[in-house]
């Protein structure tokens, strides 16, 4: 049986001094599923006295086809910077090329850096492997192999760039101290491949040791993501906020929410500085659409996170405990009934958790949100500049069925009394020569480093001299990556990765 919660608790802080009483929201339906969960969720809203003004865009697969390469049109942006506040149901890519995706690109052009993802179990209501699971991810979320700029560089071989900056880092990891401060949370795990990609995954682990410095009463730790995500998977309950870049937090979320106990449970809060937007964190399923039977609970929850940052804290707890309780009361959809249950539709679904408002949960933990909570951090520390300075040049070169020891005698005989001289050729970043290992399979892309005879001696114009020399060689250079040296460390990888 579910128990009546102290409603009066929230009637009284009902009405806030400072906060408009009906705040406007721009909500999507979105493709597939999208309008049979966006409907139920705003019902459920409705119905728990959300104070919502809302205006409705259209996003998606037909804003792609009328030839909007981001599925989003100007009217859309123009409501989102009006309400700075959005409601997103999940939408359809359409396959082939030349479509961008709506996410990434919503996210990038409005400054969502901080992407969060509450993975929880909800056993035994839920059937679930871990019962105990509770982990919250902050994956960041614009930057790392999300920037789009990809090249394919020469036949056999195409690029894509990951792109980690330093504030970046700093906001992310400091979004998710905070998180875990006003959360009650006393763990935060970052997760990175920096044994790699020393430089980039590294400067996202430094940032973050420096801001747990900041947080002495919450416990740090770093974990190689590959480990660590084994971990994760395994003992869930042993994590609890996660923080990491934007490719594994995708992952990583995604794999959370399944194994807590299904992808359509999990709803995501995307915060910028000005403007946010929450959503499920599943796609639009297609194969479910129309048929009545998707759970509208990952949105349901995306929006509970869209209450308590538009300030209504109250309405945010009568909503989430409603639907506890409703789990506890055997509500389920297909994904989360188990065996020997029938499954509710989506709008039963959202009528069995309608009926539960005013209670709380008997057995989950039941939640209370604060009324304010929205997290104002502040801006990342400015980077000092730093003394800089050029070593030399990779150069990349398009160059099929060479030999590493062919190649090296033409580009010395290329570069000849230059200034910049052969130091290394790599194929896929494994050094071919000099002392190369025929064992070593060859690509047609080729990086040739090309250095001055002692560190920083190198200018711009010894690189165009170079590239000049390259060029009466006949060698197609497809890209060029400059050398270097921040206050005298170097700024690049010095050999071959592991
Ligand atoms: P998906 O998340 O849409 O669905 C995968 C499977 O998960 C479904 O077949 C279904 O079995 C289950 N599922 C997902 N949500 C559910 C729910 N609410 N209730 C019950 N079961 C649910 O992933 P997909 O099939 O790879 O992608 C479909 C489309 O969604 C693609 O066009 C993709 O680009 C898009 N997509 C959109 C978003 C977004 O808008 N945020 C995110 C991911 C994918």
């Amino acid at each position: 049986m579910t128990r009546q919660c102290r409603v009066s608790d929230h009637a009284e802080r009902l009405i806030v001094p400072g906060i408009p009483t009906s705040v406007p929201i721009t909500v999507a339906h979105g493709d597939g599923i999208g309008p049979e969960i966006m409907r139920a969720a705003l019902e459920i809203l409705t119905e728990a006295g959300a104070r919502l003004d809302v205006e409705e865009v259209e996003i998606g697969e037909a804003v792609y086809l009328r030839g909007h390469s981001s599925g989003i049109e100007p009217e859309a942006w123009e409501s989102l910077r009006r309400t700075r506040v959005f409601l997103k149901a999940p939408i359809t890519t359409p396959q082939g090329g030349g479509f961008k995706s709506l996410n990434v690109t919503v996210r990038k052009t409005l400054g969502l850096y901080a992407n969060i993802r509450p993975c929880v179990a909800y056993a035994p209501f839920v059937p679930t492997r871990h019962p105990g699971m509770d982990v919250v991810v902050v994956r960041e979320n614009e930057e790392d192999l999300y920037g789009g700029i990809e090249h394919r560089q020469t036949d056999e071989v195409s690029q894509c760039l990951k792109l980690i900056s330093r504030p970046g880092s700093e906001r992310i990891c400091r979004y998710a101290f905070e998180y875990a401060r006003r959360h009650g949370r006393s763990r935060v795990t970052c997760f990175t491949k920096d044994n790699i990609m020393k430089l980039t995954d590294g400067l996202f682990h430094q940032v973050f040791d420096q801001v747990a410095g900041d947080y002495p009463d919450i416990t740090s730790e770093h974990w190689i993501v590959d480990i660590g995500a084994a971990k994760m998977t395994d003992t869930p309950e042993n994590f609890d906020v996660v923080v990491m870049p934007n490719l594994y937090g995708d992952i990583l979320s995604d794999i959370g929410a399944q194994i807590a106990g299904s992808v359509g449970m999990a709803g995501s809060a995307n915060i910028g500085d000005g403007v946010a937007m929450f959503e499920a964190i599943h796609g639009s399923a297609p194969r479910r659409a129309g048929r009545d039977v998707a759970n509208p609970s990952g949105l349901l929850l995306g929006a509970v996170m869209m209450l308590v940052h538009i300030g209504q804290g109250d309405v945010a707890t009568t909503v989430h405990n409603a639907w506890l309780a409703a789990l506890e009361a055997g509500a389920a959809t297909y994904d989360i009934a188990g065996p020997g249950r029938a499954p509710l539709g989506t709008r039963d679904f959202a009528k069995a958790v309608m009926a539960h408002l005013g209670q709380c949960p008997e057995r989950l933990p039941a939640v209370d949100y604060p009324v304010i909570a929205r997290q104002e951090l502040p801006a990342p520390a400015p980077v000092a500049r730093a003394k800089k300075a050029l070593d030399g040049v990779d150069v990349f070169l398009h160059a099929p069925n060479a030999r590493p020891d062919d190649l090296a005698v033409a580009l010395l005989s290329a570069a000849g009394q230059g200034w910049l001289r052969l130091q290394m050729i790599t194929n896929r970043g494994v050094k071919v020569w000099p002392d190369g290992f025929p064992e070593t399979f060859c690509t047609d892309h080729w990086r040739a480093r090309f250095t001055a005879p002692y560190p920083g001696a190198a200018a711009h114009s010894h690189i165009l001299q170079l590239l000049h020399r390259l060029y009466r060689a006949g060698f197609d250079f497809i890209k060029t990556e400059g050398l270097y040296r921040f206050d005298d460390q170097p700024g690049y990888s010095l050999g071959q990765g592991q």
